[in-house]
């Protein structure tokens, strides 16, 4: 084959599809087609929209490197802010034209004869084909919500939803409310919502270790000294970055002495707002801390001390047409209940169905857990990339920094196919199992490996969604492709 321009089709149009389409524009390497289910674009900042959303990781590092946003309003910008960038960089970067909306990827085959993926999509109720050289995964690791272990919900006569499907719609004045979960999310909206609920009662499994953030508005002054002065704005970021990388990875690793000073921060941290010794001991966890995300939050520990909020830890064992039964005996009488459940972490791709070589499909070659190279490419799939992938997600840095490796490595992948008139490229097997040994092996040191459950591992317990190295480990080993890891077929 001569040279050409790859078609790029992208599933998803969250900050991973958004930026690789900006990207294969800029280079010209491909032509991308962002395909997204839903009818506007953000991902996990389109869904998340429930009270006090925010991002956990401080927004002057929360956005691509190259559209440095100057003016964030607060240290941790809420959903909203976030949701207003990415549009901003949609429009900026002209990537509109090339999203196809309200298109679901049901699934896609690999035809090696002719080194294209023919892609099955769902849209306006019927299924149509499209075909594309090079398929790329922009799915997240965090989209779709979990429901909870316990049965009997569909019975409950008030009003159920999950945090990430906010029914705002659904006024919470006067009412009694239950949020199910005390991760991530529930942090941020229990502060939120206490506030106006009539009775609230959070509903414990485990309790997360919580440092104070220290959050605040900044400035009109600082905003237009960091738009003046973009270096600045730059120089923060990494400040930021660098931080994370050398105050909070070695707590991953269980650095002893930086997790004992975590540790102390995020005891001081309840015991400035929480009085009750009893209390205390039902919100400390039993974990090292770092063994699931260190979560962050001024407002939660206080939210928890009010009149009106009740902290359950015995365990939820049915619902019921009036509310929750906990294992105590006790009934929770609720006119709405909100699931902080989560997400389904750990089966990546599903539920597309996704054909490589010799009929090789994921996610069922993955019956023994996710893995892949790099995050990136699985053997046996040719010209499929994925970004935040398994074994990409970070317990301490930004996952933006992730996506923009990834992004430039696919470009550069994408660049190759062009260039040689490949076929495809496909990684060699070999080369995916040596490098998830050592990854393993590392893993096997951090503190998510000493910590029973987490969303990081799957059922049987292997760590699938983690990286167990710097960002700066990563951004090495993907700065540029080692096309011997490929077998490259004309
Ligand atoms: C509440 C919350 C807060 C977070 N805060 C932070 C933070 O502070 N810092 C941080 O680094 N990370 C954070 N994360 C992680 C966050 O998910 C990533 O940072 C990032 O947004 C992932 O982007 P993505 O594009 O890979 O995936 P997503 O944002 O999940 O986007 C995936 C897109 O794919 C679409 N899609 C899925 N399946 C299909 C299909 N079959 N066909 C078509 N379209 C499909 C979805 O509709 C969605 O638009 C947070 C996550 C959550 C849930």
């Amino acid at each position: 084959m001569s040279s050409r321009t790859p078609r790029v089709a992208i599933i998803g149009a969250g900050f991973s599809g958004l930026c690789l389409a900006i990207r294969l524009r800029e280079t010209g390497a491909g032509e991308p087609t962002i395909l997204e289910k839903a009818e506007r674009l953000g991902g996990t900042w389109r869904e998340n929209s429930y009270p006090g959303a925010a991002c956990d990781l401080m927004s002057f590092a929360y956005c691509y490197s190259f559209e440095q946003k100057t003016d964030w309003s607060r240290k941790w910008s809420p959903q909203a802010e976030i949701l207003d960038y990415m549009d901003h960089c949609a429009e900026k970067y002209g990537i509109l034209p090339h999203v196809r909306f309200g298109t679901e990827v049901l699934g896609a085959r690999f035809d090696p004869e002719r080194g294209v993926w023919q892609l099955r999509t769902r849209c306006d109720g019927g299924e149509e084909t499209l075909e594309a050289e090079v398929l790329v995964s922009g799915v997240g690791q965090l989209h779709r919500p979990v429901p909870p272990g316990f049965p009997g919900l569909e019975s409950f006569a008030g009003v159920q939803f999950h945090s990430a499907s906010w029914r705002h719609d659904v006024p919470l004045a006067g009412k009694r409310v239950g949020v199910v979960g005390t991760g991530a999310s529930a942090i941020q909206l229990v502060p939120e919502i206490a506030r106006e609920s009539g009775r609230l009662e959070v509903f414990q499994r485990t309790p997360s270790w919580i440092i104070a953030r220290g959050d605040r508005d900044y400035s009109e002054a600082e905003k237009r000294r960091f738009t003046r002065h973009a270096w600045l704005a730059k120089i923060y970021r990494w400040f930021i970055w660098a931080r994370q990388e050398l105050l909070f990875f070695p707590v991953m690793l269980g650095n002893r002495g930086l997790s004992k000073r975590l540790e102390q921060m995020a005891r001081e941290n309840m015991e400035a707002h929480i009085a009750d010794p009893e209390l205390r001991a039902t919100l400390t966890p039993d974990y090292p801390i770092g063994g699931k995300r260190v979560l962050i939050h001024d407002d939660y520990y206080p939210a928890l001390a009010r009149e009106n909020v009740e902290l359950v830890a015995s365990p939820i064992v049915r619902a019921d047409v009036a509310g929750l039964v906990t294992e105590d005996g006790r009934h929770h009488e609720l006119d709405v209940i909100v699931l902080a459940t989560g997400f389904d972490t750990t089966r990546f791709l599903a539920p597309m169905r996704i054909e490589g070589r010799e009929g090789r499909i994921l996610p069922e070659e993955w019956k023994d857990g996710a893995e892949a190279y790099l995050g990136l490419a699985v053997a046996g799939f040719p010209n499929f990339f994925m970004m935040y992938g398994p074994n990409t997600n970070l317990g301490h840095n930004s996952i933006i920094f992730m996506i923009e490796c990834q992004a430039d490595y696919i470009v550069e992948c994408v660049r190759r196919i062009g260039r040689r008139g490949l076929r495809y490229l496909d990684l060699d097997p070999e080369v995916q199992e040596a490098f998830n040994r050592k990854l393993q092996r590392d893993l096997a040191r951090t503190a998510w490996a000493r910590t029973p459950k987490s969303w990081y591992k799957d059922a049987s317990g292997k760590i699938t969604n983690n990286w167990p190295g710097t960002t700066i480990a990563y951004w090495w080993r993907t700065r540029r492709p080692r096309f011997g890891d490929y077998r490259e077929v004309r």
